[in-house]
């Protein structure tokens, strides 16, 4: 079997124009197909992924065994010079193009994907429901600030199901303007309105739903202290990106000071850049996002990786439904599995569209494919709207 077209999809959603799923789809002389998804689905960099999935798939896919996924990963990780040193750009077209490969390996051999990585683990996958500051609404995704509303958009997630939810309850003001500058102190006044937006989700969800504190990597080592503190005065379950990851000794101080459990790693690639977090045991959920951490040959390494210093997953996931469906898939082959993330971003209509299948929690809890290979198919009448481009031998 070999590789002989390759279909690159730089997704555009006229309802929201911000929101760029890249999709790669790989076709073999066979007749067999696989999709995978490169992670920069939001904000910048999608079209510079859609362009580096097209220069791999030229010099380094076309005419070879899509069986070799080690081989293939291992082409792109030494040959291209520039993934020896790192970034979102070439690790998310790698992530993209391993993922198809998995995804013709399970179709071949007429098994999920899941099965290959090891058989199910675990039969349900605990879900949340991710980004509350956004509203947990099936078409618009507002900017939440009235701390009555976070307690409406909780309501509505536990109407469904969800007894976990993540919010991000510092990133808008009163007003509804986005902090993107978080390392400054907060001032108490802004202090105690994200107290109050998390007593109103607390209320709601009761005292034994798990609410995930969210920072984004935005703030420095003091506001994330800040932070800190209101999350544990909530018993928040874990508390999300506090700070980035640039200089990984600013998680230090957090360990030292905070009793609650840290989470980090969507924006860390490969095992070696979750390396030192491991070693300084200074993350206790690992985030990877298989569309960026090097898909899903890296991916199970990474977790597996993790396990040996306790640590545990929760796939970062905020992509389109392919992006969900792979991380279902490991999700469901590794012992280390925690929780399962399901964005405001999956609910949306334009999102759900882009694929035939929806994949979609029922009370909280996901289950995964049993359809050959990762059981995610485009919708071409879709996707074949946005741009996109066709390699061929
Ligand atoms: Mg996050």
């Amino acid at each position: 079997m070999k590789v002989n077209r390759i279909e690159i999809f730089d997704i555009y959603c006229p309802e929201r124009s911000v929101w760029h799923p890249v999709f790669v789809r790989i076709h073999t002389d066979e007749g067999l197909s696989g999709v995978g998804e490169a992670g920069l689905a939001y904000d910048l960099g999608h079209s510079a992924a859609a362009a580096m999935i097209k220069e791999f798939a030229e010099e380094m896919l076309i005419g070879w065994d899509p069986m070799q996924t080690e081989k293939l990963w291992s082409r792109m990780f030494r040959e291209s010079f520039w993934a020896l040193g790192g970034g979102p750009v070439v690790y998310s077209a790698m992530s993209a193009i391993d993922t198809a490969l998995w995804d013709i390996r399970g179709k071949a051999l007429g098994i999920p994907v899941y099965q290959l990585l090891g058989g199910k683990v675990n039969h349900k996958l605990r879900t949340y429901a991710s980004q509350l500051q956004f509203d947990w609404d099936l078409k618009e995704r507002k900017k939440l600030t009235d701390p009555k509303d976070y307690a409406k958009a909780t309501e509505k997630a536990v109407a469904e199901g969800y007894d976990s939810i993540k919010v991000d309850p510092m990133m808008f003001d009163k007003e509804g303007n986005t902090i993107f500058d978080c390392t400054k102190l907060f001032r108490t006044e802004h202090l105690n309105l994200i107290r109050k937006r998390l007593q109103a989700i607390r209320e709601v969800l009761g005292e034994n739903g798990d609410i995930i504190f969210e920072c984004h990597s935005l703030p420095g080592v003091a506001s994330a202290l800040q932070l800190g503190q209101i999350a544990e005065e909530f018993n928040c379950f874990y508390f999300e990106e506090p700070v980035n990851y640039l200089n990984s000794k600013l998680h230090r101080p957090l360990r030292e000071k905070l009793k609650i459990p840290l989470a980090a790693g969507e924006r860390l690639y490969l095992r070696h850049g979750i390396r030192e977090y491991l070693e300084d045991q200074t993350v206790d959920i690992l985030q990877p996002d298989i569309g960026l951490c090097g898909g899903l040959t890296e991916a199970k390494k990474i977790c597996d990786y993790a396990d040996m210093y306790d640590v545990q997953i929760q796939a970062h996931v905020c992509g389109g439904p392919v992006a969900t469906m792979v991380a279902l898939h490991l999700e469901t082959a590794i012992p280390n599995f925690l929780i399962h993330e399901h964005h405001t971003y999956a609910i949306k209509s334009w999102n759900r569209e882009l694929c035939l299948q929806d994949p979609q929690p029922v009370n909280g809890y996901f289950t995964v494919s049993e359809a050959p290979g990762l059981g995610i198919e485009l919708n071409d009448e879709v996707v074949k709207r946005s741009p996109h481009i066709e390699i061929k031998k």
